[in-house]
């Protein structure tokens, strides 16, 4: 039996918690339709759909898409192809949205309870009621004037921030949590009982959260269209008022998220528990927050913002005094008033560049140039999704972060890729071999070889050798002066994988041109001296539509550092650290003839007994060269196909 990994530590913990015999597992993955998904989104994903699998439960896929400036069609279809495409199928597709008027309802109903009222202040008064200004006209913390309300008059206001008496900014419907009590409400008294003092350990727990510092509901936001009601609100719920909500509407039972919303915990609890969608203190009754370490990996960049620097390309006013980064999660509340947050950042490219500005140009072509480490292009580069999902479950899926480098994801691809595609030979930057002692019809069909010599179900195929053929210019030397170089040089030998014979350089031409190395002579059979190493090679023969062409795609690191999270973003440094060889093309590579057989029997790897991939690439290893996929996507010059490099065959190996 294969151990389960959701059915160890702190996610067996977490069902355990609340396994209730004939009680099923619902959980959710709630990405903001806002861009698209990362690598570290992949954890988000296996975690939520993985756990409810695994306990024989099921999972959403929620939208959670209630902020209306940030919306794209785009985003939803990609999202959806990403989930499926690590192999979980949604139990129902919801979108948030869906919600609003049952959300409106219960807003109205909070108000109704006196549990939450509309205050106008400034995102400054905000702060100074919360005793983040330190002292102020409030003391240390305390109410504002609006937060003693009539609910006659909190529901008329709230009638009129739904109508359009406000415009953004000027009122907000906050949630009376605990930033008006006081010290001596929770003061522990020698006389008090054990079960007061305890009360009062938790009273004082919730007041000092800044958490539960009445944070906003709703808001009137700038932009109104939203991408599914159209134009019928003007106010939009808050993370905070809509996610658990949403958990309780939706049946939810294990709502897993990551730890920076572990402070929030309590105020899903407290929005829950006010409207009696769940018992006081008791994850028994509705649904259950609990928090997993975010995956971060080193090495290369995940900020949406910072992606759409490289994608767009940025310009960036060195004149105007730089504006702090808003933070990268938007934990919307807490401000108020989260809706335009990023749009102090550089990112898009303007029309009239400000005097003074830097303009640099895009670093890389889409959303899915397969330099990116977003999910689109994990999937263009050939990145198997059973490779990505293992990377995650490797790591360890507990309260703490999981800490990793890009390197680490190309050994984990490595190893899965190892035993599970046929092996190829392929020349990326072919130099033409003619072997001057055959004659021209020369045709030696050699021992059938097996695509995987491993593994025979993989099956085998014939290879012509002839007197024509195509090495790579990696492996010749124009001087026999290196004793270390033990491929082909002038007057030096070495064995063609597969091949029973050695060849010998006798002599080579350059371009007149280039100064390039453009052909080489050499001899082949039983009477030439042996060499030290063995290469890859592809024959020229018409009869087996040998070779085929390709470009092939190489990829390396975008920037020279191992942390460009560490660059400038703010004046564009960044640029200055890009690697001029992260994408290096050889649009006139040679495949080996069996490529046509691996690409009709694809794909590769593989689906697992089960699966329910839908899956189609087709990779191989190349012998000596690395694991390649297919880019089913583009075509090459000519109509040749393209092939991306997945990763090298070892770490040391780049082109
Ligand atoms: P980012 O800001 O990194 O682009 P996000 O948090 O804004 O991501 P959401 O759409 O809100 O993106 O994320 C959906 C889910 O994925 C959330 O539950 C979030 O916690 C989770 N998630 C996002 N990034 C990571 C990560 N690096 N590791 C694990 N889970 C993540
Ligand atoms: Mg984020
Ligand atoms: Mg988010």
């Amino acid at each position: 039996e294969p151990v389960d990994p959701f059915k160890q530590g702190w996610l067996r913990g977490v069902y355990n918690e609340k396994a209730v015999p004939g009680s099923e597992v619902h959980t959710r993955f709630p990405p903001e339709p806002n861009g698209y998904l990362h690598i570290g989104h992949a954890k988000a994903i296996t975690v939520n759909f993985g756990f409810a699998k695994s306990y024989g439960g099921v999972c959403n896929l929620r939208f959670d898409d209630t902020n209306p400036s940030k919306e794209e069609e785009r985003y939803f279809t990609s999202i959806q192809e990403m989930v499926r495409w690590l192999g979980f199928q949604p139990h129902r597709v919801t979108y948030s949205s869906d919600q609003f008027d049952r959300l409106y309802e219960l807003a109205e109903e909070l108000v109704r309870r006196g549990k939450s009222y509309v205050c106008h202040c400034t995102p400054e008064q905000v702060k100074r009621g919360r005793g983040q200004l330190g002292g102020g006209e409030f003391g240390a913390r305390a109410a504002c004037v609006h937060w003693g309300r009539s609910v006659e008059e909190n529901l008329a206001e709230f009638r009129g921030m739904r109508d359009g008496k406000y415009g953004p900014g000027e009122a907000v419907l906050r949630m009376k949590q605990f930033l008006a009590t006081k010290p001596e409400e929770y003061e522990v008294d020698e006389t008090d009982s054990v079960e007061v003092k305890k009360e009062k350990e938790k009273l004082k727990a919730a007041a000092d959260n800044p958490a539960l510092w009445d944070c906003a509901a709703y808001r009137v936001t700038k932009n109104r269209h939203h991408h599914r009601t159209g134009d019928k609100w003007r106010i939009y719920p808050t993370y905070e008022f809509t996610h658990c909500i949403c958990d309780a509407l939706e049946g939810i039972t294990h709502s897993l998220c990551t730890v920076e919303f572990e402070t929030l915990r309590p105020a899903y609890n407290w929005l829950l528990e006010a409207l009696d969608m769940k018992a006081p203190s008791s994850d028994g009754t509705g649904p259950m927050q609990r928090e997993y370490g975010r995956l971060n990996v080193e090495g290369t960049i995940l900020s949406k913002r910072r992606i759409a620097m490289l994608v767009e390309g940025a310009t960036i006013d060195a004149s105007a005094p730089t504006a702090p980064e808003p933070p990268t999660e938007d934990l919307d509340s807490l401000t108020l008033n989260n809706e335009e947050g990023d749009s102090s950042a550089p990112t898009k490219p303007q029309t009239s560049a400000p005097t003074n500005a830097r303009t640099i140009p895009p670093a890389v072509t889409a959303w899915d140039d397969p330099r990116l480490f977003t999910l689109v292009a994990l999937r263009r580069r050939g990145v198997p999704p059973g490779a990505l999902k293992k990377f995650v479950l490797d790591l360890g899926v507990t309260k703490a972060s999981a800490n990793t480098m890009t390197h680490s994801l190309d050994a984990c691809i490595r190893t899965y890729l190892e035993r599970s595609v046929p092996r190829l030979l392929l020349v990326l930057d072919p130099i033409k071999v003619t072997l001057t002692n055959l004659p021209d019809d020369y045709v030696e069909e050699l021992p059938e070889v097996p695509f995987d010599p491993k593994d025979p179900a993989k099956g085998s195929h014939r290879l012509p050798f002839t007197r024509t053929l195509y090495i790579d210019r990696d492996d010749f030397r124009d001087t026999d002066a290196d004793a270390e170089f033990f491929r082909l040089a002038p007057g030096k030998s070495v064995g063609l994988l597969y091949v029973p014979h050695p060849i010998r350089c006798t002599s080579f031409t350059r371009d007149p041109n280039t100064g390039k190395v453009a052909e080489i002579a050499a001899e082949y059979g039983p009477d030439v001296p042996a060499g030290k190493a063995r290469i890859h090679w592809v024959a020229e023969s018409a009869a087996h539509s040998s070779p085929v062409k390709a470009e092939a795609r190489v990829f390396n690191p975008l920037f020279k550092t191992l942390k460009p999270n560490e660059l400038d973003w703010k004046s564009g440094g960044y640029a200055d650290d890009l690697n001029p060889d992260s994408l290096i093309t050889y649009p006139e590579a040679l495949m080996e003839c069996g490529f046509e057989q691996v690409r009709e029997r694809g794909p590769w790897p593989k689906a697992e007994a089960g699966a329910e991939m839908e899956e189609k690439a087709v990779r191989f290893q190349g012998l000596r060269t690395g694991f390649f996929a297919v880019d089913e996507g583009v075509e090459g010059p000519g109509g040749r196909v393209v092939v991306n490099r997945i990763v090298s065959l070892r770490e040391d190996v780049g082109r």
